[in-house]
C-alpha cells in the first residue's frame, strides 16, 4: 500500500473503534487518554492522519468546554494571569486545559509550560491539563495544530485557553478557535495609538488592563482604551466589551474576569451568537489551511465547483481537519485533471 493511499476498508473500520475508545476515555477526563489524544493529533506523520482524524470527529460531538483566547504582548502578564485564573477556577471546581502559543519562544526557550507557570499545587491537579506548542510552521501566526489541539482539550475540560503572544497579527487567527478572547494590556502612557495602529482594538471580546498595583497608569489606560473603543469604526457602539483593570499579581480583578467571561458565554448562548462564530471560525480555519496548502489559486478551483461555505456548513458534525482533509482531496483531484482552466 502506498503511504498515500487511504486504508482499506477492515482497516479503516478498526481505526475508527480506536478513536472511539480514545474518545471516550478523554471525555471522561483521563488524563494519560487526553496526552495521547494530543499526540495524535500532532502527528504529521501520513500513515497516522487518518488516526488523529477519527479521533477528531468522534470528539466534535463532545466539544462542551469555553474556549478563551488569552493574548497581549510579551510582559503584559498573562502567564502570570493564567495561573491566577487556573487557581480560582479550580476553587469553582471547575476543570480547566491551557494551550500555550508562544511563537517567539523568547522568554522560555522552548521550555515547558508547566517550567514557567507558577501553579505550585496546581500543576498536580487532575483538573489541570497544561500543554505548550512550539508555533513552528506558521511565522507570526498559529501552528496548524492549535485548532485541533484545542478541539481536543475542549471535549475534556470545561475551560480551555489558549495563550498566544499578540501584538496585532495572531488575534485574527484566534479568533476563529475561540469563544471570547481576552486581551491583557500592559499599562502604560500614550498605548491607544498603538492599538489602534495594530488593529488590536477590533477583535477581543474582554480587555484586561493588568498591573493595576501600579496605580494611575493603569487606569489611565483603561480609560484610553475605553475612549478608543467608542471611536472604532469597527465595534458595534451598542456592545462594547468590557475593559477590566485588575492586578494577576494580587489576584484583584480575577472574579470580575472570569463574570465577564461567563457573561460573554451566556450572551453568545442566548442570541445564537455562538452558534454563528462557531461556523465562521469553522469556515476560517479551512480557507487558512487550504490557502497554506493550495494558494488562493487552488481555493478558487474548489470554489468553482463547490460553493466553499455550503460544504463547510453541510459537514458541520465532523471534525474542522476532517473537512480540510476532504477538500484537499478534492482539490487535488482538481489540480491532477490538469484543465487548466
Ligand atoms: P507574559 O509575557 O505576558 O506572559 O507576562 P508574565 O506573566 O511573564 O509577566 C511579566 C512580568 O510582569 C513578570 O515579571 C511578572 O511578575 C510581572 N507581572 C505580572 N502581573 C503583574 C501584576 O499584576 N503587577 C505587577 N506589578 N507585575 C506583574
Amino acid at each position: 500500500m502506498s503511504p498515500e493511499a487511504p486504508p482499506t476498508a477492515p482497516s479503516l473500520a478498526r481505526v475508527q473503534a480506536q478513536a472511539r475508545t480514545l474518545a471516550d476515555r478523554v471525555i471522561s477526563g483521563d488524563r494519560a487518554a487526553l496526552s495521547e489524544a494530543l499526540n495524535q493529533v500532532d502527528d504529521s506523520r501520513v500513515e497516522h492522519k487518518e488516526r488523529g482524524l477519527c479521533l477528531l470527529d468522534a470528539l466534535a460531538p463532545h466539544s462542551k468546554g469555553l474556549r478563551i483566547g488569552v493574548t497581549g504582548a510579551p510582559g503584559a502578564g498573562k502567564s502570570t494571569l493564567l495561573d491566577a485564573l487556573v487557581s480560582a477556577l479550580r476553587e469553582q471546581d471547575r476543570s480547566v486545559g491551557v494551550l500555550a502559543v508562544d511563537p517567539s519562544s523568547q522568554r522560555t526557550g522552548g521550555a515547558l509550560l508547566g517550567d514557567r507557570m507558577r501553579l505550585g499545587s496546581s500543576a498536580r491537579d487532575a483538573g489541570v491539563f497544561l500543554r505548550s506548542l512550539a508555533a513552528r510552521d506558521q511565522l507570526g501566526g498559529l501552528s496548524a495544530v492549535t485548532g485541533p489541539s484545542l478541539d481536543v482539550l475542549s471535549s475534556a475540560v470545561d475551560c480551555v485557553f489558549v495563550e498566544t503572544v499578540g501584538v496585532g497579527q495572531s488575534e485574527s487567527q484566534v479568533i476563529d478557535l475561540v469563544d471570547t478572547l481576552v486581551f491583557v494590556a500592559q499599562p502604560a502612557a500614550g498605548d491607544l495609538l498603538q492599538f489602534m495602529k495594530a488593529g488590536i482594538l477590533e477583535w477581543p471580546d474582554i480587555f484586561f488592563v493588568n498591573k493595576a498595583d501600579l496605580g494611575d497608569i493603569a487606569t489611565r489606560s483603561a480609560a484610553e482604551l475605553r475612549a478608543g473603543l467608542d471611536l472604532s469604526q469597527q465595534r458595534d457602539p451598542d456592545h462594547l466589551p468590557p475593559v477590566l483593570c485588575g492586578s494577576a499579581r494580587d489576584g484583584l480583578g480575577l472574579e470580575a474576569l472570569i463574570e465577564a467571561i461567563d457573561q460573554h458565554a451566556r450572551h453568545l448562548s442566548h442570541t445564537n451568537l455562538g452558534e454563528t462564530r462557531r461556523r465562521v471560525g469553522r469556515l476560517a480555519r479551512v480557507q487558512r489551511a487550504l490557502t497554506a496548502r493550495y494558494g488562493a489559486y487552488g481555493l478558487d478551483r474548489l470554489a468553482r465547483s463547490h460553493a466553499l461555505e455550503e460544504r463547510v456548513v453541510k459537514r458541520a458534525s465532523v471534525s474542522v481537519d476532517r473537512v480540510i482533509d476532504e477538500l484537499s482531496r478534492v482539490i487535488e483531484k482538481d489540480l491532477r485533471s490538469g484543465d487548466g482552466s
